[in-house]
């Protein structure tokens, strides 16, 4: 099963039909039809790892001052106990834990236009950020570790989904969805796909290196670390295409990929 990236952006994609909204529904009809998805979440930060291990996950609505309409969807789809459960054991480097939580919009806003009939189990994985040290390059590598070992999902036919932004300012944000995108941003994203052409892991890790609009495109790490999951499942010599790239309120990079 390949595995994704995915910048979800503005919970008003949700709603919206456009170029990025299109790049997920044409994915989901050319990738094989998944047992289950694992989505990585950055809008679920934990002290610890968890995973749903809910037999239904309810939605959650965990965006704020958006117009009603955002509020009365739900995503229905089952939960995946038995995956859920796996994933605690594939798991070596730390202790994944199982958790209550739902679905947050890192999952359901993707997956409403993958998979709009919710007929495929879903669960999702917790950020640690009890280690977190916004400097500490140590604390990547933990995450690119934990997602290495998500492997054997794949083979059971598990989707894995890194959800978050490459690229995420939101203290600079464009209310207007489609405002040009800060010079800093493009140059940010930019080297990012280059890494990940190449396949440069350890780029992407040490992103602090890559210059110093670094701090500008990932003011903290949340929405980054989904794709640190992604590209640890990365086989050697797998290959990499890109599914959609373009920016959304100037300071959000929407660079998705898929691996494998
Ligand atoms: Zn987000």
């Amino acid at each position: 099963m390949p595995v994704l990236f995915v910048g979800h952006g503005s919970p008003m994609n949700i709603v919206l039909k456009n170029s990025y909204t299109e790049s997920l529904v044409k994915t989901a009809t050319k990738i094989p039809k998944p047992k289950a998805i694992l989505v990585i979440s950055a809008h679920w930060l934990t002290n610890g790892t968890f995973v749903t291990c809910v037999k239904k996950p309810r939605t959650i609505h965990d965006f704020y001052g958006f117009p009603d309409e955002l509020y009365n969807i739900s995503y229905p789809s089952p939960g995946s106990q038995e995956n859920a459960q796996l994933a605690t054991k594939t798991v070596k480097s730390t202790h994944v834990k199982c958790g209550n939580w739902g679905l947050d919009h890192a999952a359901w806003a993707i997956l409403r236009h993958m998979y709009p009939a919710a007929d495929v189990p879903v669960f999702e994985m917790s950020l640690d950020y009890s280690p977190f040290n916004d400097w500490n390059p140590k604390s990547l590598e933990f995450h690119y570790k934990l997602g290495s070992e998500l492997a054997p999902l794949r083979e059971k036919g598990v989707l894995i989904i890194g959800s978050g932004n490459i690229v995420h300012n939101l203290g600079l944000i464009d209310f207007d969805i489609d405002a040009k995108p800060f010079e800093w941003a493009v140059n940010f994203d930019e080297k990012a796909k280059q890494c990940l052409v190449s396949g440069n892991h350890k780029g992407l890790i040490n992103y602090l290196e890559l210059g110093k609009e670094a701090h500008y495109a990932v003011p903290t790490q949340d929405h980054y670390l989904p794709m640190i999951y992604a590209i640890g499942l990365q086989t050697k010599g797998e290959a990499l295409k890109f599914i959609h790239e373009g920016f959304q309120n100037g300071s959000v990079s929407m660079r998705a990929f898929q691996i494998g």
